[in-house]
């Protein structure tokens, strides 16, 4: 088989590295890819939004199977796109990406069909939030931005003057642009968080091991929220007890809802779920795997993930016996310092071959570019250091062990990823 994957992240490169170990693929492209995925995949300069451009090159090389690894393309129809040329694709179409691409009819869905989830209320006029937060509403609570917004479209805002701030920077002065027509303003509730990915086919769902995501990017969890500074895999919080409500008001039924709209989802559903004390209820959905939950799950999962993916285009999900190694995993990210607001690319990074041959260890690239022949830093979050172990203790030491093997210039990192372990 030939299989083209769309993205440039550390995503894309768990999704690669992967592809790459089923027997059934011979031949791997990327667009438009990084430095490490091209050691497992050809890249190609096409971005990832240049449908038509990226149609016609999986039609020339006769592409067996393509899979969507990030957002913005989903949300903006790629599925759709790649469908009406005939050619196989792993991911939802349009009308089911909604359900990342607007978290106003997310909210409204699970509303409709009694998914637990925080109060809310949508607003398209600022007027009319302004008027709902002065009046009705109970601080801190939280606004969401509609649309895309990279992570960042979500503020806390523990008084009403923040929130009014909040309501101009989102509605009026269009930070997030057109994410913003729309704003959701939600219960803010407390809990932990679990990150949990499941495959999709339109009818079957099967969920994959448990995640956590830290997105603050500095420790204890302060300062700005980013892409992701770093994950572990499973987490200690999703117990039996949790999984078993969420298999009954969760999972399946967002998956039936979606059908019932006429809006099949197929591809990979991202469930971002708060534990509160009145049970698991959901924050968010997301339409791909999550980045870095991708390094730290996809490492763990023992089937051959083309089967899966193809599993799910075929709509014949409920034939995959899905199975994880029963082990733990800890991603750090790497960063350049300064991010997620400036930082300097282009330093040379050293180490990389340390994890060649090390069995359990893994470097996932972000943002790595290739110059004069030697790998630079090229993004804000560089490298993902994976490492497995028998449990997340373990894991953990493996993974900062090994992120003392890379060097680049203003190298950046989280030092407690993964210290709420110690509090299981
Ligand atoms: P989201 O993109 O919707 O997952 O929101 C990003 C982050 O904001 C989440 O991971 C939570 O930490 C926080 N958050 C979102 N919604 C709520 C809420 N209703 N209550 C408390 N925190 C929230």
């Amino acid at each position: 088989m030939k299989v083209l994957i769309i993205g440039s992240g550390g995503r894309e490169h768990a999704i690669a590295w992967k592809v790459a170990k089923s027997p059934k693929v011979d031949k791997i492209y990327c667009a438009p890819g990084n430095a490490g995925i091209a050691e497992v995949a050809e890249c190609v300069n096409i971005g990832a939004m240049e449908f038509d451009k990226l149609a016609a090159f999986a039609k020339e090389k006769e592409i067996d199977l393509t899979v969507v690894g990030m957002d913005d393309p989903l949300v903006g129809g790629v599925v759709d796109v790649f469908e009406k040329e005939g050619l196989r694709v792993f991911g939802p179409r349009k009308n089911a990406a909604i359900l990342e691409g607007s978290k106003a009819f997310s909210k409204d869905l699970m509303k409709k069909y009694n998914i637990p989830t925080a109060g809310y209320e949508n607003f398209e006029n600022a007027d009319e939030a302004l008027t709902y937060l002065r009046e009705k509403a109970d601080f801190p609570i939280v606004l969401k931005a509609d649309g895309l917004a990279l992570g960042k479209g979500v503020l806390i805002c523990n008084t009403l003057e923040e929130a009014e701030e909040g309501v101009k920077e989102i509605m009026l002065d269009k930070k997030f642009g057109s994410a913003g027509n729309t704003l959701v303003v939600e219960e803010f509730m407390t809990g932990r968080e679990v990150s949990v990915l499941s495959f999709v086919d339109g009818k079957t769902i099967k969920t994959m091991t448990s995640a956590q995501d830290h997105k603050r990017a500095k420790d204890g969890d302060e300062g700005l929220n980013t892409g992701g500074m770093g994950t572990f895999s499973p987490s200690p919080f999703y117990t039996k007890e949790v999984d078993d409500f969420c298999e009954k008001y969760i999972y399946q039924a967002t998956v039936d809802a979606m059908a019932a709209e006429g809006r099949e989802f197929k591809g990979i559903i991202f469930f971002g779920l708060m534990l509160t004390e009145n049970g698991p209820k959901v924050l968010e959905y997301n339409a791909r795997f999550g980045d870095p939950e991708a390094q730290v799950v996809i490492p763990r999962l023992k089937n051959d993930i083309v089967e899966v993916f193809e599993a799910c285009v075929d709509g014949r999900l409920d034939e995959v016996d899905l199975q994880f190694e029963d082990n733990a995993a800890v991603c750090v990210v790497l960063a350049s310092d300064g991010y997620p607001v400036s930082y300097e690319k282009g330093f040379p990074i050293e180490g990389l071959d340390s994890f060649k041959d090390k069995e359990g260890y893994y470097v996932f690239h972000a943002g790595t570019a290739l110059k004069d022949g030697k790998i630079v830093t090229n993004g804000g979050r560089v490298l993902g250091v994976t490492a497995k172990g028998a449990d997340l203790k373990e894991a953990r030491a493996n993974a900062y062990k090994a992120t003392e093997w890379i060097q680049f210039a203003n190298k950046y990192k989280r030092n407690d990823i993964g210290k709420a372990i110690d509090e299981a």
